[in-house]
C-alpha cells in the first residue's frame, strides 16, 4: 500500500483488510515487488494487479471466507489472530514487518504403532520463478541509465560545457519518458503515477524526473538565454537520480550501496563531462571498491562480465589519462559508457523479491551430505 505510486490499495480501518481497486491500477507491478507474501498478482491480459479481497463481500455479511468454507479437508480456518491456534513461524514465510497474519498447525506425530511411511526419493528444490530479470526489466535499464546520462549533460551545460546539442538532448528525453512507460500494464493511466508522492519512491522519482525534463527543455529549447534556469534544471536532475536509486530499495538486498547505482553513475558523468578530475577519481575508486567488494562476495560468477567492466570502465580511462591525455575524456566517456552498462545489466540481474515460495524453496533445497 505504501509503496503503490497510484493509491490503488485501501485499508479499512476496522477489519484491516487491505483492498486493491484495479480500476486504480496502472500496472507498474511495484506492489509485487515490495510486499513479501506474494499477495498481489499480476494480471497479464487486463495489464493490472490482482489480489485476494479476504472475501469482504462476505464477511460484512457474516460469512467466512469462501475459500475456509469450501476446502475440503478444513486445512483452512480463520478468526480473530490472537485466538487462532498453532505457531507463527511457517517454512520458509519471511518474518519481515507488517509479519505474516497466519498460523500453521504443525502435522500430528506419527504414532509409534503405526509402520514407518517407505522413504521417498528425496526431491529436488524447484526454483521459485524469478520477478525479476535482465529481459524483463530493459526498458527501466535503458531509462535509469539515459537518465543519468542526460543530468549530467545539464550538469555540464551550467558549468558552461554543453554536452549534447539541444535536439539530441531532447529526443534521448523523450526516448528515457517513452522507456519509463514501457514496463507499464496500463500506459493511458501513467499520470496516476504521481499520486502517492507522500510514501512511494516511484512517485517521487517521476515527480523529480518530469519536473527535470520539463525544466532542462524549457532551458535548452525554449528560453536558451535563461542561464540561471540550468544549475536548478541539473539539481533537480540529480534529486530524481537519487529517487530512482531509492525505488529498488526494496529489492536490493543488505547492500545499501551499489556501484551501478545511477546517482553515482551521474556525478562520475558530470565530472567527466566538465573534466573535474578530483570528482572523477574519488566517484571511480568508490565505485570500483563497491564492484570488487561485491564480486568478492559473490565468487566472481560471470567472470566475463566483470573483465568487461573493470577493462572498460576502471583500465581504459586511467590508462588513457597517461597514453593520450589530449583526448583522455573522450576515451573516458566511452570506457565509462560500456562499463556502466555492464554493471546496471548486473545490478537488475542480481535484485530479488522475497517471496514464501523463493523462500521455500531454498530452505527445502539438498543440504550437503554430514561429514
Ligand atoms: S499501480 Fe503499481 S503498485 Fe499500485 S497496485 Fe497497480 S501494480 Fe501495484
Ligand atoms: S476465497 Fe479466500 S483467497 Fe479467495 S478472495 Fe476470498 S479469502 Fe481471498
Amino acid at each position: 500500500m505504501a509503496a503503490c505510486p497510484a493509491l490503488a490499495y485501501a485499508k479499512d480501518p476496522e477489519s484491516g483488510i487491505v483492498s486493491l481497486d484495479a480500476d486504480r491500477c496502472i500496472g507498474c507491478r511495484y506492489c509485487s515487488w515490495a510486499c513479501p507474501y506474494d499477495a498481489p498478482r499480476f494480471d497479464q491480459e487486463r495489464g493490472v494487479m490482482t489480489k485476494c479481497t479476504f472475501c469482504s463481500h462476505r464477511q460484512a455479511e457474516g460469512l467466512r471466507p469462501a475459500c475456509v468454507e469450501q476446502c475440503p479437508t478444513g486445512a483452512l480456518g480463520f478468526g480473530d489472530l490472537a485466538s487462532l491456534p498453532g505457531v507463527e513461524d511457517g517454512v520458509g514465510l519471511p518474518t519481515l514487518a507488517p509479519g505474516p497474519s497466519i498460523r500453521f498447525v504443525p502435522g500430528r506425530p506419527r504414532p509409534p504403532e503405526l509402520a514407518a511411511p517407505p522413504q521417498a526419493a528425496p526431491m529436488a528444490a524447484e526454483p521459485a520463478p524469478r520477478k525479476i530479470t535482465l529481459r524483463s526489466e530493459w526498458p527501466l535499464l535503458g531509462f535509469t541509465l539515459l537518465a543519468a546520462w542526460l543530468a549530467s549533460a545539464q550538469a555540464s551545460l551550467a558549468s558552461g560545457r554543453p554536452a549534447f546539442p539541444p535536439t539530441l538532448f531532447a529526443l534521448l528525453a523523450v526516448a528515457s519518458l517513452v522507456l519509463s512507460s514501457l514496463h507499464l500494464g496500463q500506459k493511458l493511466r501513467a499520470w496516476r503515477a504521481i499520486l502517492n508522492v507522500r510514501r512511494s519512491w516511484l512517485s517521487r522519482e517521476i515527480v523529480l524526473y518530469s519536473a527535470f525534463v520539463g525544466l532542462a527543455l524549457l532551458h535548452q529549447v525554449l528560453l536558451p538565454n535563461a542561464t540561471r534556469l540550468a544549475a536548478p534544471a541539473a539539481a533537480v536532475g540529480f534529486a530524481a537520480l537519487f529517487a530512482i536509486d531509492r525505488v529498488y530499495d526494496v529489492v536490493r538486498g543488505s547492500r545499501r550501496l551499489h556501484s551501478a547505482d545511477v546517482l553515482g553513475t551521474g556525478i562520475l558523468l558530470a565530472g567527466l563531462w566538465i573534466g573535474h578530475l578530483p570528482s572523477v577519481a574519488a566517484l571511480g575508486a568508490l565505485k570500483l571498491y563497491l564492484y570488487l567488494t561485491r564480486k568478492i562476495e559473490d565468487g566472481f560468477k560471470r567472470p566475463q562480465w566483470a573483465v568487461l567492466r573493470l577493462g572498460a570502465g576502471f583500465v581504459l580511462p586511467v590508462a588513457m589519462y597517461f597514453l593520450d591525455p589530449e583526448r583522455w575524456r573522450l576515451w573516458a566517456l566511452a570506457g565509462t559508457a560500456v562499463g556502466e552498462l555492464v554493471d546496471r545489466c548486473e545490478f537488475y540481474a542480481g535484485l530479488r523479491v522475497l517471496t514464501p515460495r523463493g523462500e521455500m524453496s531454498f530452505s527445502s533445497a539438498p543440504k550437503p551430505a554430514a561429514a
